[in-house]
């Protein structure tokens, strides 16, 4: 019997057990589909206070794993297939071995959007990417198109900029939601064109097996043309990942959980960190914060518990 598992290991799964450990509840992280987070497929983060020259994000969460392994935070490989939390102890069924926990903590995040396009899903690792930093180095001299008008967009677009012989952002409106520090920056950079108001309607090519090009459509003038492309990157959002809960926990129409106040979910005993409830802020800060507060609500459960 766990006194507290941890559903994510990026930020706010991390510093949830940091918090959980130290106060020696030597909790159980799942690591989950993309261990490390969000963090662990960026490059520079310049905006995590205490770093003024910056930190490569892998770097960083991995930072906060060694932190939490030094308390007693034990770390395993795996997804959650199935929570049954109407009961207690809550029990979760992690790759096909059932755990039992007192509290738990939910810091699964959330995971890219794609655009839903037939030949997308099939072209992922053949010139189709959402990660920049995983996959901008095979695009070196190469033709790059960036879909979106987020942060996301933004920063792929201009650090992609480092490989590509040119940049195209893609993006359905003519305006943004980027911060404007984000937007000038891809603004001016002479590498990045922009075509606004438009959006992809198809990829080419799925009978060579690559991305060679895609055929945009502007929503304005109804215009409809093809442009060479060898590396494809979308950029537009993520979706939480809370469908392993099957609606056990109440959930926002998008599937974000629904806070009650602190990081209180609607079923006493879990805790929600991160990403995977705060559809505004999704900053690492915002999230290692969460995780501390999940941490302290825990910690503070089991205590009045007699834990
Ligand atoms: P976002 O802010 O939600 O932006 C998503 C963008 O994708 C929007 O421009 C949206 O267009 C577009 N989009 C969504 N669905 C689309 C579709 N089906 N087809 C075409 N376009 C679509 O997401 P994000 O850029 O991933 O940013 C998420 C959060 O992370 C933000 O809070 C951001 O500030 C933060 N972030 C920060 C940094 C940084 O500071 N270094 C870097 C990355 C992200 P519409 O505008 O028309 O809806």
């Amino acid at each position: 019997m766990h006194n507290v598992i941890i559903i994510g290991s990026g930020c706010a799964g991390n510093t949830a057990a940091i918090y959980t450990a130290r106060a020696s509840l030597r909790p159980l992280v799942i690591g989950g589909l993309e261990p490390g987070g969000q963090l662990s497929i960026t490059s520079e983060v310049e905006n995590f206070p205490g770093f003024p020259e910056g930190v490569l994000g892998p770097q960083l969460v991995e930072n906060m794993k060694l932190q939490a392994e030094k308390f007693g935070a034990e770390f395993r490989h795996g997804t959650v297939d199935e929570a049954i939390l109407t009961e207690r102890p809550f029990r979760l069924k992690i790759d096909g071995a059932w755990v039992e926990t007192r509290t738990l903590i939910v810091a699964s995040g959330a995971s890219a959007r794609w655009l839903g396009l037939p030949n997308e899903q099939k072209l992922i690792g053949k010139g189709v990417s959402s990660c920049a930093t995983c996959d901008g180095f095979f695009y070196r001299e190469k033709e790059i198109m960036v879909v979106g008008g987020g942060d996301s967009a933004m920063e792929e677009a201009n650090f992609l900029t480092r490989f590509g012989k040119r940049v195209t952002l893609v993006h359905r409106r003519d305006q943004f939601r980027a911060s404007k520090i984000m937007l000038d920056r891809a603004v001016a950079n002479p590498k990045i064109d922009m075509i606004l108001n438009t959006v992809v309607d198809e990829i080419y090519d799925i009978t060579q097996g690559s991305v060679t090009g895609v055929r945009l459509r502007n929503l304005v003038s109804g215009e409809v043309y093809d442009r060479a492309v060898d590396g494809f990157f979308v950029a537009i959002g993520h979706i939480p990942n809370t469908k392993f809960l099957n609606n056990q926990i109440t959930l926002d129409e998008d599937g974000y959980i629904v806070s009650q106040g602190g990081a209180r979910t609607n079923i006493t005993g879990v805790f929600h960190a991160g990403d995977v409830q705060d559809r505004t802020y999704r900053q690492a800060i915002t999230a290692s914060g969460a995780g501390c507060m999940a941490a302290m609500e825990a910690e503070r459960f089991l205590e009045a518990e007699g834990h």
